[in-house]
């Protein structure tokens, strides 16, 4: 019994193409495909979305997103094709296993094993249900549906136990089926679909599929095993043990091992040949059987256990009348498929597992784990061209599967996926898995064409089968007794016998009559055989033509074939560099579109902090304008203030020096009065002391403080200033308080304007200003003085009153004006006369400091000074 044989290659014959390592280096990925199943409830959160036919792209479920935050949120994940939610089993058989199920018919093998969490999927996949069978009914049925009419007797083909397979004689096998169709326990081929009802109706009629270019000139036969690997141990699901349901036998592992040709195979598995679908179906089903009886009775859980179902499918030509397969156990080829429904693909934390479950866990996940580190050193020796050692024998599933990934075949692997949230994390390590399993490359099984006889044997036998029956029937059908034999036939196209009853020993009529008819019977057939041979002979020079002319063919063929080959080869690694390519665009795409969304979100900030900058920009413009204002009104203010204050300096500092010359000169007109007196006291009284006086002090006054008026000295001959100007305007102040007198001498002002009180009006118009003053002299005489001044116009825009002159008019008692005039100049009472003076000096001084609004009194009034004028 054998369980994992390649192919069978013991004793190869020439004709066959060499082993599989010394020709063969294409290779091609492991095919991995995606299944999404329909979540289990609507209100389900999901986290996987089919975004394209080879894509599928993992968000993290909400409550992940947060300890998530070095990576992506959103992973995307490609393979040779997704099959979303509304797949039907139908498609994706056509996809999957289609392919390998045409190779297995054309001498390939084939491993396919679903791959996945529990419940995502993986056994619906593979077996699926009433209805909707999965990828192995379908593959058995569409393995019957192209061999059918080919296929062998039953025990033609039958097993060695070393992996190989021998076709038996005619008679031992007949005897084998008598000996099975006497056994009751075994039951017949069903003709009809008798069938357990939860194996009924997996795949519809019309669904039924059939393979081309299935070698006609070959039988066929189909065996199946089927094992289950449990905790690390392999038990054979179809070995038949009386099942004893009080004391349970625990079943018995079994244990790998290797042919002559390298191939692992379960030593002493059980292989049932079945010669149609639900054969098949039934034996699967008796395994199905045992395992969840098996489950049920030592507690174990299926999902954590790999199934391993395999069609072996066994071929060997037709000898060369087409009518029975060829008794050369080295032209048999087998050929097989194995379809794995792996255990559930999650971590031990989920499966809530203590003591002995626990172990069972960690050993499911070993195996897994196991597979995972296999694919990871495949691949690194792959793509390194590092020469690691694979650790295929770490697990019983690796290591059963070891000639697939360092022989030859096709690999594919369906990866099943339930989309809800829940399986996250665990889906994702499924798919860094399959991203892995898919970069792992397998040899290609090469083509292995049986083409030891010329073609179309069966066909010619049937052909000359039905014309022989033809022709028996055209001739009324053989007689009684009779075989339809050709040798028959031909003796009946002789001529016939003429009645041979010898009447007597010497009947001279009929014996002669015989003798002719023999010897004309004898003259035909020598002349058929010289025909026979004749005919034999030019059939063989034209068979060997055709020979010669098949050989030749064969080999430009051969050649032709070798160089699509090549052709093949290059086209394969073209297209291998294409899906790279592609796949690397993928991912720059996506990484683009990332970087995308990136700049967009950069520049929505730029444009934000432009916007800001814009807007501060113009505030500081709008505040720099205001502050511009600002600057020009307080310079304005400024200028005003300077301005003004200039003008107040000018108006005091004007005032100041009119108040100095005003002292000036009142000193100088005292000075010049003393002089007067001085003088008049001389020549009177001759007073030494005065001249001195006067001369010390008026030259030092001059010094000190020079008189403002330009004209000169202020003490001159007092005639020489009364004039009158015919241009000039007077102010004529009489106060209130004057009395008028009769003198004869009366001031003369023409165009004057009379005031009693300094007015700044009349002022402003004049250019004389003129002060009526009376006072009582010393000797009791009223004394009219007239003081003149002229007036200036100041900078502060006033006026001001500079006096220059005094004009004196004195009436005098002719008797005592001498006397009491000397008396009051000379006497011991010098005050009257000092009282005077000043009176005047004080008066002047006071009009030059008098401000406005100042209340000094009626005297003191007609001083004056004008009003300072408001700004
Ligand atoms: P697994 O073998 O991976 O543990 P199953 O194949 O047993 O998962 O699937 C679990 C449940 O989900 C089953 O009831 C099955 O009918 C259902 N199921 C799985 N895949 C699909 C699908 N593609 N469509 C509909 N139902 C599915
Ligand atoms: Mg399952």
């Amino acid at each position: 019994m054998s369980i994992f044989c390649f192919c069978n290659r013991k004793g190869k014959t020439p004709r066959r193409l060499p082993p599989k390592k010394a020709s063969n280096s294409q290779k091609d990925p492991v095919g991995v495909y995606c299944r999404v199943r329909p979540l289990g409830a609507e209100d389900e959160e999901c986290c996987i979305e089919v975004i394209s036919n080879t894509t599928i792209q993992l968000h993290a479920p909400d409550g992940l997103k947060a300890n998530r935050n070095g990576e992506f949120k959103e992973t995307q994940y490609s393979f040779k094709k997704v099959f979303g939610i509304k797949t039907t089993q139908g498609e994706l058989f056509e996809d999957v296993a289609k392919p390998l199920v045409e190779d297995i018919i054309h001498c390939k093998n084939g491993l396919l094993f679903t791959y996945g969490v529990t419940g995502s999927g993986k056994t619906h996949t593979m077996t699926g249900s009433p209805g909707q069978g999965g990828l192995l009914p379908r593959s058995l049925d569409m393995i019957f549906n192209s061999i059918g009419p080919y296929q062998a007797k039953r025990y033609v083909f039958k097993p060695d136990d070393k992996n190989g397979m021998e076709v038996q004689n005619q008679v031992d096998a007949l005897l084998d089926r008598q000996k099975r169709d006497s056994q009751t326990t075994v039951p017949k081929t069903p003709t009809t679909r008798r069938i357990d009802p939860e194996f009924a109706d997996m795949i519809s009629p019309e669904e039924a599929c059939k393979a081309d270019g299935v070698d006609e000139d070959s039988s066929y036969s189909v065996f199946v095993s089927y094992i289950e690997i449990y905790n690390n141990y392999i038990y054979d699901l179809l070995e038949e043990t009386p099942i004893d349901p009080i004391k349970p036998k625990p079943p018995q592992s079994k244990i790998l091992r290797e042919d002559q040709n390298h191939n692992m195979y379960v030593a002493g598995c059980t292989e049932v040949e079945v010669k149609s679908t639900e054969e098949a179906f039934e034996v699967f089903w008796r395994g199905q059987k045992k395992r969840r009886i098996a489950n049920t009775q030592l507690n174990r859980e299926s999902s954590r256990s790999h199934s391993v179902f395999i069609i072996k499918l066994a071929q060997a030509p037709l000898d060369a009348d087409g009518d029975n397969v060829l008794q050369d156990k080295n032209q048999v080829n087998v050929s097989q498929l194995c379809l794995v429904d792996l255990a559930g693909s999650e971590r031990t934390s989920r499966t809530r597992a203590e003591g002995s479950r626990l172990r069972e866990a960690g050993n499911i996940n070993q195996s897994l784990m196991t597979l995972r580190t296999c694919i990871e050193v495949l691949r690194e020796n792959q793509m390194c061209g590092t020469n690691k050692m694979v650790p295929y024998r770490d697990s019983k599933v690796t290591h059963l599967f070891k000639n697939y990934f360092d022989g030859e075949g096709k690999v594919r692997m369906v990866v099943c996926v339930n989309p809800k949230a829940d399986d996250y994390e665990e889906t994702l390590l499924v798919m860094r898995f399959a991203e892995m399993t898919q970069e792992v490359e397998v040899a290609r099984p090469v083509d292995r064409p049986i083409c030891g006889f010329a073609a179309g044997r069966r066909q010619r036998n049937q052909a000359f089968k039905e014309e022989l029956t033809r022709r028996l029937e055209e001739r009324g059908g053989p007689l009684d007794g009779e075989s339809p034999t050709v040798l028959n036939q031909l003796l009946q196209s002789f001529p016939p016998l003429p009645p041979c009853e010898i009447s007597g020993p010497n009947d001279d009529v009929t014996l002669p009559r015989l003798i002719e008819a023999l010897e004309k019977r004898h003259k035909i057939r020598q002349m058929m055989i010289e025909e026979y041979n004749k005919t034999a002979n030019m059939l063989k020079s034209v068979l060997q033509e055709q020979d010669s002319n098949l050989l030749s063919k064969e080999n430009f063929i051969q050649e032709q074939r070798g160089k699509l080959g090549e052709k093949d080869k290059m086209l394969q690694n073209q297209k291998n560099e294409i899906d790279r390519l592609e796949k690397k665009s993928k991912m720059l795409e996506y990484k683009i579109d990332i970087l995308q969304k990136t700049t967009n979100i950069y520049e929505e900030d730029k444009r934000s902090l432009q916007h800001e900058l814009e807007s501060r920009e113009q505030r500081l413009q709008r505040e720099m304008s205001e502050k511009r204002r600002m600057e020009a009104r307080m310079q304005g203010i400024v200028t005003d203030s300077k301005l003004k204050w200039e003008k107040e300096c000018e108006r005091r500092v004007n005032a100041k020096q009119l108040e100095m010359q005003n002292k000036l000169w009142v000193k100088d007109e005292k000075l010049k009065q003393l002089k007067a007196i001085v003088t008049e006291g001389k020549t009177e009284n001759r007073q030494p002391q005065r001249p001195s006086r006067e001369k010390d002090k008026v030259p030092a006054k001059r010094s000190a403080s020079p008189s403002p008026v330009p004209t000169g000295p202020p003490v001159r001959p007092l005639h020489r200033r009364s004039h009158s100007a015919g241009g000039e305007r007077w102010v004529d102040h009489k106060p209130n308080t004057n009395v008028d007198l009769d003198t004869v001498l009366q001031p003369n002002l023409p165009n004057a304007i009379k005031v009693n009180a300094p007015s700044e009006k009349a002022l402003s118009k004049c250019d004389k200003y003129v002060l009526t003053h009376q006072e009582v002299a010393s000797d009791g005489e009223i004394q009219t003085k007239l003081i003149k001044g002229e007036v200036f116009k100041t900078r502060g825009g006033g006026q001001a009153v500079q006096f220059t002159d005094i004009e004196t008019l004195k009436q005098e008692n002719p008797v005592a004006a001498s006397r009491k005039r000397r008396s009051s100049e000379t006497g011991p009472d010098g005050e009257p006369k000092e009282g005077d003076w000043t009176d005047v000096e004080t008066r002047c001084s006071v009009a030059v400091e008098m401000r406005a609004g100042s209340n000094l009194g009626p005297g003191y009034q007609h001083h004056g000074y004008p009003k300072r004028r408001k700004p």
